[in-house]
């Protein structure tokens, strides 16, 4: 508990830092996009300048994307918990996840039914769905099957979390697996195996936080060679989710 108090802590002070540079950055981005965008559009300029000016524009606007990435872990240091189905918010994913995955990537959803609510952020729980299918893409280019399920466990004596029913959410794919370090470390903040522009070690590290926030926790398994699996787990709550449609004040159709 300690060790992930500490962690959290981290992570807020990480956020923090991450979410005033990534502004001041843009601020410089939206600069040189601007110089860059002129110099493409002045028809007295050689072909050649304009070509240079278009490759760095490129450039800027992927900056641009990273920053607000790094904005998104930022504000993900905030959240609110309410009560959610999360089989409601994983399922209507299916096709972003299957763009996402590209044609080469089985996708598998295996959602248990059990309306069981979670205390969750329905924002966050979607992050880190999209964010675990993005790492098994990167971790099976020659193609294979990311599965996604959601199962309820009864926990009890974990070192983590209070006793009781959690929904796990899993995400496994049958990619590179992870070595040993890299398994050690993968929940770190900024620890990364991926080249740089590519991969900014933050996702499980904002996947952790946000389940610790949230009660719950993270658990990987993984074989080198064979796949990893992610397991989220969520505290389920007693409270009933709000329905959007029930808190809409009904219609009286007859007009009495
Ligand atoms: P990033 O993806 O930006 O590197 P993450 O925190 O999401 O940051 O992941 C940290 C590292 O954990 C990755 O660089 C990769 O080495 C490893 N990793 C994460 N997910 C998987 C996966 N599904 N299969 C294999 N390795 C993974």
């Amino acid at each position: 508990a300690q060790e992930a108090l500490l962690h959290s802590q981290k992570l807020e002070a990480v956020g923090q830092l991450v979410s005033g540079m990534a502004h001041d950055f843009n601020n410089v981005l939206a600069a040189i996009v601007g110089a860059f965008d002129l110099v493409r559009r002045r028809p007295d300029e050689p072909e050649r300048v304009r070509r240079y000016a278009e490759a760095g524009l490129e450039a800027a606007e992927r900056g641009a994307k990273l920053t607000a990435q790094l904005l998104a872990f930022a504000r993900a240091q905030r959240i609110q918990l309410t009560p959610l189905i999360v089989c409601d918010i994983i399922r209507p994913l299916h096709n972003l996840l299957a763009r996402t995955l590209g044609p080469m990537i089985r996708l598998d959803f295996a959602l248990n039914p059990h309306p069981v609510p979670v205390l969750a952020d329905a924002t966050q729980v979607e992050m880190m769905v999209l964010n675990l299918a993005i790492n098994a893409r990167d971790a099976m280019p020659n193609g294979g099957t990311l599965t996604v399920s959601t199962t309820v466990r009864n926990i009890s004596g974990h070192p983590e979390v209070d006793d009781g029913e959690y929904v796990e959410i899993a995400v496994g794919d049958t990619g590179a697996g992870m070595d040993e370090t890299t398994l050690r470390r993968a929940m770190e903040p900024f620890f990364t195996t991926k080249p740089i522009g590519k991969g900014t070690g933050l996702g499980l590290a904002q996947i952790y936080g946000s389940a610790r926030q949230a009660g719950g926790t993270v658990h990987i398994d993984s074989t080198l060679g064979q796949g990893t699996t992610v397991r989220v787990l969520m505290p389920c709550t007693d409270e009933e989710p709000n329905d959007p449609v029930q808190a809409v004040t009904p219609v009286d159709i007859a007009g009495t």
